[in-house]
């Protein structure tokens, strides 16, 4: 392992060529990998071998992707999977099951939202979904014998609210069960929440890990450092002999890389919810400019949301690095090098002021995404929220006149211009 500083490790880790081999990772399209001898493969089905046997369970393109975001998050080992969502759905199944609880924030990305309210609960596991902003007490009121995990975004999305992991990792371990961490929104060049305490990050690469808008993917993140043994009783599949492995235990034989090693052997095998190469090379190569790409992001969304509070169109703006807002202090400290590049801001006129301006718009481009290099944005309550009532959509925190606008890299007096003009044409 070498010890290089950050912006070093998105070029260089993962994959370092060796002498007349390619200079960049290669894509390995394949499904399966060739054995010699039958011993080697039973070796692999032992998992006495790490070795790649069939694409399901992981290949060379994904492994070294992987292994950078490893290394950019600070944790011991990665597992890449076919999307943010499949990330989340693996990590709480790793280690609970019907009849099992899990503390999730309320104010998560929607998606995930549903998976926990919704899809776990039909699968038997209930989320008791609590206040961001909630202190360790509140926290550890909430929990069960039965909980098994704590869950947050260091930047909710679309939200914008900073996370205190410190406070979380604080709750969690009380309870004694492992705080997993969202942290697709800030990326880790701009937060790493195994360092402030968390357990586990996850990730949708979708977002600005990709960078670009070109391959649906998700990672989960292992810090290594959850003590499986001292909690034995709540996490029996970590710690207890593995009945389709020969009687295998996972802690035991594998350590600090045993939730991965179990997540790769079970849920991969079972779910097949892996990413794929091209997918894990369209990751891997965003990763190489993540820490360019996100001082941009950063930088161009302050100045917008600096012109935006002190246009006379516009009613509120929200970010996180706006002096002022809410989530000011906090972000200082989870996220120092910058407050990534999603912003909200309200149009004066309400929902048909919002969807004017977005019409009005030129070099922004209406999508459902965000992360991208190009300036993106959404009116929720005309699009992605349309089918909730305005008394709900309140409720959910997406007021009328909401415009959520992900930041590009385009130079920002472009970005602003367009901007300063769809707004002055609203209601002309
Ligand atoms: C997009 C997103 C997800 C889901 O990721 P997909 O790659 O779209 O499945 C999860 N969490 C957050 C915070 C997201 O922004």
């Amino acid at each position: 392992m070498t010890d290089y500083k950050f912006n070093t490790e998105c070029i260089q880790a993962g994959y370092t060529a060796q002498s007349g081999q390619p200079q960049v990772l290669p894509i390995v399209q394949n499904t399966t990998y060739r054995y010699y001898n039958a011993p080697d493969v039973a070796k692999l089905f032992d998992l006495e071998s790490g070795d790649f046997m069939y694409s399901r369970l992981g290949h060379p393109t994904g492994d070294a992707l992987e292994k950078k975001i490893a290394v950019l998050e600070g944790g011991t080992a990665a597992i890449a999977t076919s999307a943010g969502q499949a990330a989340n759905l693996i990590t709480i199944l790793n280690i609970a099951e019907a009849g099992d609880h899990i503390i999730a924030c309320a104010n998560i990305y929607g998606g995930t939202h549903n998976l926990f309210g919704v899809t776990l609960k039909k699968m038997g596991i209930e989320t008791t979904f609590i206040d961001q902003n909630s202190t360790k007490e509140e926290i550890i009121a909430q929990a069960k014998p039965n909980t098994k995990a704590l869950f947050g975004e260091s930047l909710g999305n679309p939200a914008l609210t900073v996370l205190d992991i410190e406070e979380f990792a604080a709750a969690a371990h009380e309870i004694g069960v492992p705080l997993i961490i969202d942290n697709t929104l800030a990326s880790p060049y701009l937060c790493q929440p195994l360092k402030h305490g968390a357990d586990f990050v996850v990730h949708s690469t979708t977002k600005w890990i990709d960078g670009h808008a070109t391959a649906v993917g998700g990672v989960v993140v292992e810090g290594g450092k959850f003590d499986w043994n001292k909690y034995a009783d709540k996490f029996p599949g970590m710690v207890e002999p593995d009945e389709s492995y020969h009687g295998l235990k996972f802690y035991e034989k594998f350590g600090d890389q045993a939730f991965s090693v179990k997540l790769r052997a079970q849920m991969l095998r079972d779910l097949g919810c892996t990413m794929a190469p091209m997918n894990a090379w369209l990751a891997f190569q965003g990763l190489d400019t993540l820490h360019l790409r996100m001082d941009r992001h950063s930088e161009n969304a302050l100045a917008l949301a600096q012109f935006l509070q002190n246009h006379p169109m516009v009613d509120w703006v929200k970010y996180p690095g706006l002096p002022g807002d809410s989530e000011y202090e906090r972000a200082q400290k989870y996220l120092p090098k910058g407050a990534s590049g999603v912003l909200a801001f309200g149009v004066k006129g309400g929902k048909a002021a919002g969807e004017e301006c977005l019409q009005n718009l030129k070099l922004a481009s209406i999508v459902v995404h965000v992360g991208d290099i190009r300036t993106s944005v959404l009116h929720p309550a005309s699009t992605t929220h349309r089918q909730l009532s305005e008394e709900d959509q309140i409720k959910g925190g997406i007021l009328p006149e909401l415009i959520r606008v992900s930041v590009g890299c385009e130079d920002i007096e472009d970005i602003i211009a367009d901007f300063d003009q769809a707004l002055n044409k609203v209601g002309k």
